[in-house]
């Protein structure tokens, strides 16, 4: 529309700028705000999904441009250093050149055909060889999917209709999972978003995230009618949070005693915190396991998977109805297949592992020595930095977090070329892509940030 050949110009003269003065004057966003605006007449809040849109940090999301390995570019020719890597698949950093390889070579044969291809065996197989509880796969196109199939598959197979959620917990925009609950007791669904009825999410509980007694009380009073639990391992989307070993043992204990199925979200974990999935390292043997971000190496895919006799209830082997136009896609499972090829091959996890602690420790003392009331919590290379001076296990906890001051120190890291999360409730991911320097860079970027923000400060 408005955006032709006049933002052409000023974009190369900001890119001309920027050649050399890049990371040391705080970014401009010229275009990134024409853009906005612009896109902010066609589609709702001028974006695909809401958490793009920046809501709970104010300000202009920046356009993004093309990426590299572990940085963004964004439209006016700023370099981040990006700790979302599309919230969370770009485990590999972007533009991987064996993914980008695969794409190619896919992409040369045809990219859709609604008819079964070999391919998608092979990521079929990679999913299951890679996580224990895994028999049996179904592959669909979003994360959102995966749940809602997940859960459908639950109620057809056990003939029940009770679901168990967590507060703070987020499985994708299915209607019966939309649901939060304020209090730490068993609580009726309440629909958390208009358009999702009161029927819809009337048998749906949710209760609070590590809370051992209320499971079991919900049990002991409703065990026959629940058809499955569905929670994340380790938590991302209320920022990170850890499951204890007693909520883990009495997730699968009380499942397992009442013919409940146990639907671990592996969603944003999976091939994430281990190759196996955290159900690995929380020693958890769930009866379906939902996936998507990583297993599909940035391109839109989904899948769950589970016990073969649970799994083979899914049309057309048994009864319960899933299907999808470009499920298995041709240019989705070739990205899937060689992201996870690589993770196998040349597993980054140890070194994952090492970059992400040397992360956490430096936060930690930066939030120390700036006298920033916070807690940190990390599994892996997921990470959040709470403002908030407890340890936060549930949603009760994270919900008290000093959100305002998570915006100060989002825009502080974002002038300093440091892409985190727009929110206090979502994890920051490190990837292969990252490199020690680039962790100093960042620490250095969050000691002058939290000294800017420190209340008492100049600029607090
Ligand atoms: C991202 C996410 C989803 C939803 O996946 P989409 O691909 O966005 O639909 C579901 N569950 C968890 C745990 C997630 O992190």
């Amino acid at each position: 529309m408005l955006l032709g050949t006049p933002c052409l110009l000023i974009k190369r003269v900001i890119q001309q700028q920027t050649e050399f003065s890049m990371q040391k004057t705080k970014p401009t966003l010229i275009l990134s705000q024409a853009a906005f605006a612009r896109a902010q007449q066609l589609m709702p809040g001028g974006v695909n999904s809401p958490a793009r849109a920046f809501g709970a940090v104010g300000g202009t999301p920046i356009f993004v441009d093309r990426a590299e390995g572990a940085y963004l570019f964004d439209i006016d020719g700023n370099r981040y250093l990006d700790y979302i890597g599309s919230w969370g698949p770009m485990i590999l950093g972007h533009r991987h050149p064996a993914v980008l390889a695969a794409l190619k070579h896919a992409l040369e044969h045809g990219t859709s055909y609604g008819a079964p291809t070999e391919a998608e065996s092979e990521l079929a197989e990679r999913i299951i060889d890679a996580v224990a509880s895994v028999e049996k796969v179904r592959l669909v196109n979003s994360g959102t999917e995966a749940t809602m199939s997940a859960i459908r598959l639950a109620r057809g197979y056990t003939g029940r209709d009770v679901l168990i959620k967590f507060a703070g917990n987020y499985h994708g925009h299915v209607d019966s999972l939309l649901v939060s609950a304020g209090s730490a007791a068993a609580t009726l669904g309440v629909p958390s978003s208009p358009g999702v009825t009161q029927g819809t999410t009337q048998d749906t509980i949710v209760l609070e995230y590590n809370d051992v007694a209320a499971l079991e009380k919900t049990f002991a009073a409703r065990g026959a009618e629940i058809a499955g639990v569905i929670f994340e391992p380790v938590v991302g989307n209320m920022g990170v949070v850890r499951p204890s070993e007693a909520f883990c043992e009495t997730l699968q204990r009380l499942t397992r005693k009442h013919g409940a199925l146990l639907i671990c979200d592996e969603v944003m974990t999976g091939f994430r915190v281990a190759f196996a999935g955290a159900q690995s390292l929380l020693g958890l043997e769930p009866d379906i396991t939902t996936l998507g971000k990583i297993v599909g190496g940035g391109l839109p895919v989904g899948a769950y998977g589970g016990r073969a006799d649970v799994m083979d209830h899914i049309l057309p082997a048994g009864e319960v109805f899933q299907a999808g136009t470009l499920s298995g896609n041709p240019l989705a499972t070739a990205a899937g297949c060689a992201t996870l090829k690589l993770l196998k091959d040349d597993p980054p996890y140890g070194k994952l592992e090492t970059l992400s602690a040397q992360l956490e420790d430096g936060l930690r003392e930066a939030a120390e020595s700036a006298e920033i009331s916070h807690s940190l919590a990390r599994v892996g290379s997921m990470i959040t930095l709470f403002f908030h001076d407890t340890a936060v296990d549930n949603w009760s906890a994270a919900s008290q977090c000093n959100t305002d001051l998570y915006a100060r120190y989002f825009w502080g890291m974002m002038d300093r070329g440091i892409y985190l999360p727009c929110s206090q409730y979502e994890a920051l991911f490190v990837s292969a892509a990252h490199t020690a320097e680039d962790i100093e860079q960042t620490v250095a970027a969050a000691q002058e940030t939290l000294n800017d923000i420190a209340p008492g400060s100049a600029g607090g």
